[in-house]
Formats: C-alpha cells, sequence, structure tokens
C-alpha cells in the first residue's frame, strides 16, 4: 500500500526563495520514492513575531509602516518561485490583501487600546495563510498538482484563543473528507500549520510552535504512515544547540522521551505533538531541511535514545518559583488539593512540584497570573515567590532501570544550589531548578559528563 507522509517545514525551511526551493526538491523526493505527500507549513520564519508585533505597537501609539512594508516585501519575495501568469496575480493579490486587513486591523486595536486573544490570533494566522498558499502555487509553478487547503476548514478547536485545542472527531472527519480525495486523486495536499477555527469559524491558533502541533494533528486524522518534521537542526540534540554548541543528534527515542523534552525546552518539536502521534502509533521523524540526506532523529514507541546513559537534557528558562507552607505546619488533608485548585483556577500550568512534610514548591512559566495566585493562596498558606529560575531536566528511559544514573545526575552538579529536585514514578528524568544564572553552567557540566564527543553513542554525520 502506498505510504502516506505529512511534511511539515518550520518557519526556516520556508524562509526564502532557496528555502522553498530546497522544500520542493525534498517532497519530490518522497514523492518519487512512491510515498504520497501532505506538506503542512509554517508561516516565512520571523513573520509570526512581526505579525504580533503589530498589536504591541498598536497599543503603544507606533507607526506599523514599517513592519507592514517588510511583511509585505518577505513575501512578495517569493513570487519569482510562482511562475507568471494566473496563479502568481492570485497570490500576489492575497498578499495585497493580507497588508490592507493588518492595517486595518492595527487600527481596530490602535482605537480599543488593547489586543484581545482573538485579534491576535487574526493577525498571526495570516501568516500560515499566506505561506502555505505560496508553498501551493510554488509547487504548481513546479509542475506538480497541488492543492491548496485553508486549514481553518480543516482543523476545528476549542476558542482558547492563542492557545486553541483541537477537536478530535470533527477534525478527523473534515480531513479525512477534505485530504484523502485529494490523495485519491495524486494531488498534493498544502495545509498551513499552527492555524485552526472554532466550530463557529472564528480563527483560532494552537500556541507558538505550533506548526508541529498540526503536522500530527493532520497525521492522526489521515493515519499517516510518517509525521516529519524538517527543520533547520539535524534533528533531536543531546542539548539545545544555542546552550551546547556541540551537542549531537540523538538518532532513535521513545515518544515519552520526546514528550519530556518537548515540555521542558527542546524548542525542536512543540510538546503537544506527541500526543496525536502517540495515540495513533504514528513514528515522528526529525530532519534538517539543509542536509536532508542526514538521517535524523526518529521518534517511536518503543525506542530508548540511549542504551547505558541519559537520552537528552533540556532546560527552561526565565520561570518563576512559589514556596507554599501550610499556615497550620502541617500537610492536612486536602492541602494539596487547595493549592492546585488555585493554580487551575487562574488556568496556570504547573511544571514542576517537589513537597515535604510542611510545605510545596512549584515552578510557573506563565507568570501572568501570580499576583493573583499568590492573593488566594495566602488565605491558607504563607507563599514565597521567587523569580529568575530555570529548570533542567535530564531525560532518558534507562533511568528506570540504572539506579545510578540520575544519583550521577545530580552528583555532576555538586556545589550548585539544587532548589527543587524531582524525579517521577516512571523514572524517565531528573528535573532540577536552579538560579537561572547557573542554567548554562548546569547544562554544560551534564553534558560534559554525560555526552562528552569521546562517549559511547555513535552519531551519525
Ligand atoms: P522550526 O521553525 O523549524 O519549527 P524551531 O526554531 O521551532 O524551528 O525549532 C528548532 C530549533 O530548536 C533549533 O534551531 C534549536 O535552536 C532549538 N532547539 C532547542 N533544543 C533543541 C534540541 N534538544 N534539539 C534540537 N533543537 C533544539
Ligand atoms: N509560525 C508559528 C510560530 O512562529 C507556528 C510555528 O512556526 O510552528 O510560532
Ligand atoms: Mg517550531
Amino acid at each position: 500500500m502506498t505510504r502516506t507522509v505529512v511534511m511539515k517545514f518550520g518557519g526556516t525551511s520556508v524562509q526564502d526563495p532557496e528555502a522553498l526551493g530546497r522544500l520542493i526538491t525534498i517532497v519530490d523526493g518522497v514523492a518519487s520514492a512512491g510515498a504520497r505527500p501532505v506538506v503542512v507549513v509554517s508561516a516565512l520564519g520571523g513573520i509570526t513575531d512581526l505579525l504580533l508585533s503589530l498589536a504591541t505597537l498598536a497599543i503603544d501609539g507606533g507607526d506599523a509602516r514599517p513592519v507592514l512594508t517588510s511583511i509585505r516585501t518577505r513575501h512578495e519575495a517569493m513570487l519569482p518561485m510562482l511562475g507568471t501568469g494566473g496563479r502568481r496575480d492570485a497570490v500576489e493579490a492575497a498578499i495585497v490583501r493580507a497588508i490592507d486587513d493588518l492595517a486595518a486591523l492595527h487600527g481596530a486595536i490602535a482605537t480599543l487600546g488593547e489586543a484581545s486573544p482573538r485579534s491576535l490570533d487574526i493577525l498571526a494566522a495570516t501568516g500560515e495563510l499566506l505561506s502555505s498558499r505560496i508553498v501551493a502555487a510554488a509547487f504548481e509553478a513546479a509542475g506538480v498538482r497541488s492543492q491548496w487547503f485553508d486549514a481553518r476548514t480543516l482543523v476545528v478547536t476549542d476558542a482558547q484563543f492563542t492557545a486553541a485545542v483541537p477537536r478530535n472527531d470533527l477534525t478527523g472527519e473534515r480531513c479525512q473528507a477534505a485530504l484523502v480525495p485529494a490523495l485519491g486523486e495524486g494531488r498534493l495536499p498544502v495545509i498551513g500549520g499552527f492555524i485552526g477555527a472554532t466550530s463557529d469559524g472564528a480563527t483560532t491558533t494552537l500556541g507558538r510552535g505550533g506548526s508541529d502541533y498540526s503536522a500530527a494533528i493532520v497525521g492522526a486524522a489521515i493515519a499517516a504512515d510518517e509525521i516529519q518534521i524538517w527543520t533547520d537542526v539535524d534533528g533531536m540534540l543531546t542539548a539545545d544547540p544555542r546552550v551546547i554548541p556541540d551537542a549531537r543528534v540523538v538518532p532513535e527515542l521513545s515518544f515519552d522521551e520526546a514528550s519530556e523534552l518537548a515540555y521542558f525546552g527542546a524548542k525542536v518539536l512543540h510538546p503537544s505533538t506527541i500526543l496525536p502521534a502517540v495515540s495513533s502509533g504514528i513514528p515522528v521523524r526529525i530532519l534538517n531541511s539543509r542536509a536532508p540526506q542526514r538521517a535524523g532523529s526518529r521518534i517511536t514507541q518503543a525506542a530508548a535514545g540511549s542504551v547505558h546513559g541519559l537520552t537528552a537534557i533540556a532546560c527552561k528558562r526565565g520561570v518563576t518559583r512559589i514556596d507554599i507552607a501550610s499556615t497550620r505546619m502541617l500537610m492536612a488533608h486536602g492541602f494539596l488539593q487547595r493549592v492546585f485548585e488555585v493554580f487551575a483556577r487562574h488556568r496556570t500550568a504547573v511544571d514542576v512540584v517537589t513537597t515535604s512534610e510542611v510545605s510545596v514548591s512549584v515552578t510557573i512559566d506563565d507568570a501572568r497570573a501570580v499576583d493573583r495566585i499568590t492573593g488566594d493562596l495566602s488565605a491558607f498558606a504563607d507563599v514565597q515567590v521567587v523569580t529568575g529560575r530555570a529548570i533542567v531536566c535530564a531525560v532518558g528511559d534507562r533511568m528506570a532501570t540504572d539506579a545510578t544514573l540520575s544519583a550521577r545526575v545530580i552528583a555532576s552538579l555538586e556545589g550548585m544550589p539544587l532548589e527543587m529536585i524531582s524525579q517521577g514514578g516512571s523514572r524517565r528524568n531528573v528535573t532540577l531548578v536552579v538560579p537561572d544564572a547557573l542554567v548554562r553552567e548546569a547544562m554544560q557540566r551534564l553534558h560534559a559528563r554525560f555526552f562528552a564527543a569521546t562517549g559511547a553513542e555513535a552519531v551519525p554525520a
């Protein structure tokens, strides 16, 4: 049977005409090998930031024109890839219309003096709507029969603007109904990632970096054989390469390992991406669009990243620690429940939790509601808020069978103030909280200890 492969290209993989040329060659290679690709694309690199900056400019009374010009120029630079004639003209007209709409939206936000999450989503969605049209037209110009889909007609979400959650049932039905016939007729579907719409048609986004998630949702909906995440690095690396420049590729890792790494800072994969892949057992590969011949990383149910050590480490910076001590100095029945109710009420996710008999410490990433949270907690606890923390997370399925691993992780950070230490029952990761100023050193020490160049894990070039 013909394999169906969902191929997602991130911002740097569609940032300019050269990148688009590489994308077309890569997709062509997969199709020539007999598979049926479905393409999911991000906005051109950097465009989402520019789009969202329009809201800030509007509120601060800034001039939108330079930003609008640069958004227009970036997209128009792609037009030569679309050949000549009606196809190119249609995309050019779509760019002009989008710029007009953005100018109007900027004006509306300036008048109101505030940007609702709903209007932020309309701004941000423009990036993927345009990039996907450009990519679909570029395939046609290259002689590939493609079909552009407005992702808002496929991905049905709830109404949590800027962080919408897809509804699997409706999304599945719509993707099946639209994509399967297109594939059957030999057409290449091209879809913008990151965006969706509520069932009554309001534009939503899945949160920053959400195109990976879109690829997984679409992949699960059409029971794809593989989901490929094409990006600007060689795969899931042993650490964030911006922190550890000599980080190496992890050739194989498990869904669970990837999920922990993504959640705790490995930006290469949106944390939610793994969920649809797991539920349908679809392997995910991370590949480099600048070096497509490299093997990349393969994420599956079974594989563990390392047979003898850690799989990778990750860090999440700029987190806030909250220490909560029961005023009755006892972990009375129901105390934890009351604590977590407060975080749930303020829709704030808790990342790391540690407890002692009389206190509980948690970290949060999104500190927007911290004053309201501490206000509510103070009704029954003493609360201390400490900003400027970082989470360091060491991940490896092998921890479950090698009891020395977590001890070695902690030992390699000897002398550092480890403010929180957490290991769950699954023993897949050790998660530590350190002052943000020490995170680089912590990562360097861990990486040197577990992934030094002389280490046993061979890495394909
Ligand atoms: P895309 O635009 O393709 O979605 P992203 O910028 O979202 O790309 O993610 C890729 C980036 O993730 C890499 O350039 C790298 O800097 C960063 N990154 C952080 N941690 C890791 C890791 N463990 N492995 C690979 N990349 C990582
Ligand atoms: N373009 C969106 C962002 O920059 C989504 C994505 O690239 O995954 O967050
Ligand atoms: Mg990304």
